[in-house]
């Protein structure tokens, strides 16, 4: 159970044992940040909660299974997914929510209210949460998702019992990613995987080039490969003229940098592990592994660690670039 949950082995064990055991509260929060998979989780508690299967639940099969999966269960409900921004999960949603919480369960012994985005909640939503979580009706469970308990009045926190979500490591975000979206080459999934450290929603997001994010993170690993060339060239006006395409694209520049960063790693890494994954095996990375001495990375690994610390320091842009380039020169020699 719980498998379409990547990682949080200990969770998913924890929670199979109190679901099985009919043991779990009646109020419950999933910590995480975004893309860690608090709704999926949330939702497979609501159907392990109301499966009418054998154990372990939930077993998939039977119609309350097949309803949650489907998103058509009378008695799972979900509120607060559009409250995205602080303080927009307003009081009236969870007026409705006490008054539909005193009205009996449809068809299953109990009723569970999903609320995501807890920690955008009002002062006002919060207290109003707390009366009906300080007297539930006796079926009615709450699963709240919330990016970061803090935001929570500590009354409310203290009738929950709280998990904290981990993103997977970038392997298993991989591996998810391929099963999730299929069709895509496995440098692509590890690139996202290692962008959005394992966050899966946000790898997910990464990989739909119809997003905006997605749209800028080819962007950005394009552009590091092309720079990866004009570097490993060892062609001084090479490099120059490819830094120098930046000068007015400074937002590019920023997003590449980690990018080059990863290929530089896996390039030297690539040089004494064989058969190495991830980003290995991209053409630029290949030939990079074979012309950077493994002292040139680590040297290069530097001047990228100076680079994004100077634009931080929001030191003159022009003169990032510039000593960029002079730096990575010397690098080779
Ligand atoms: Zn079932």
């Amino acid at each position: 159970m719980f498998e379409s949950l990547a990682a949080n082995r200990t969770l998913k064990d924890t929670l199979a044992v109190m679901i099985n055991g009919q043991r779990l509260s009646h109020a419950i929060l999933l910590q995480g940040e975004p893309g860690t998979g608090k709704r999926t989780l949330a939702r497979l508690i609501a159907q392990a909660v109301l499966c009418q299967g054998k154990e372990p639940r939930p077993c998939g099969v039977c119609t309350s299974c097949y309803k949650a999966e489907k998103g058509i269960h009378p008695d799972i409900i979900e509120l607060g997914a559009e409250a995205v921004k602080p303080m927009s999960f307003h009081i009236d949603a969870i007026r409705e929510l006490r008054q539909g919480a005193f009205i009996a369960p449809n068809e299953s012994e109990i009723k569970i209210y999903i609320l995501h985005n807890a920690q955008n909640m009002t002062i006002q939503a919060q207290n109003a949460l707390l009366k009906v979580l300080e007297e539930p009706p006796e079926y009615v469970m709450f699963i709240l998702l919330c990016q970061n308990r803090s935001s929570l009045l500590e009354t409310i926190l203290s009738r929950c019992v709280s998990f904290t979500l981990e993103p997977p490591d970038e392997q298993t975000c991989a591996r998810v990613l391929t099963e999730r979206k299929p069709g895509l080459s496995q440098e692509q999934y590890q690139a996202a995987a290692v962008e959005a450290e394992g966050n899966v929603g946000r790898a997910l997001s990464l990989l739909d080039p119809e997003s905006e994010e997605g749209e800028r993170a080819n962007r950005a690993w394009e552009a590091a490969q092309g720079l990866l060339k004009a570097i490993y060239s060892g062609d001084e006006f090479a490099l120059l003229a490819a830094v120098s395409r930046y000068e007015k694209q400074k937002e590019t520049f920023v997003q590449l940098l980690p990018c080059l960063k990863q290929m530089v790693k896996e390039a030297s890494l690539k040089k004494y592990i064989a058969g190495h994954s991830g980003l290995a095996s991209l053409p630029a990375v290949k030939e990079a592994s074979s012309r950077l001495s493994a002292l040139q990375s680590v040297k290069i690994l530097g001047i990228i660690d100076v680079a994004v610390g100077r634009i931080r320091q929001n030191v003159n842009f022009n003169l990032v670039l510039a000593s960029f380039c002079a730096e990575i020169v010397n690098s080779g020699k």
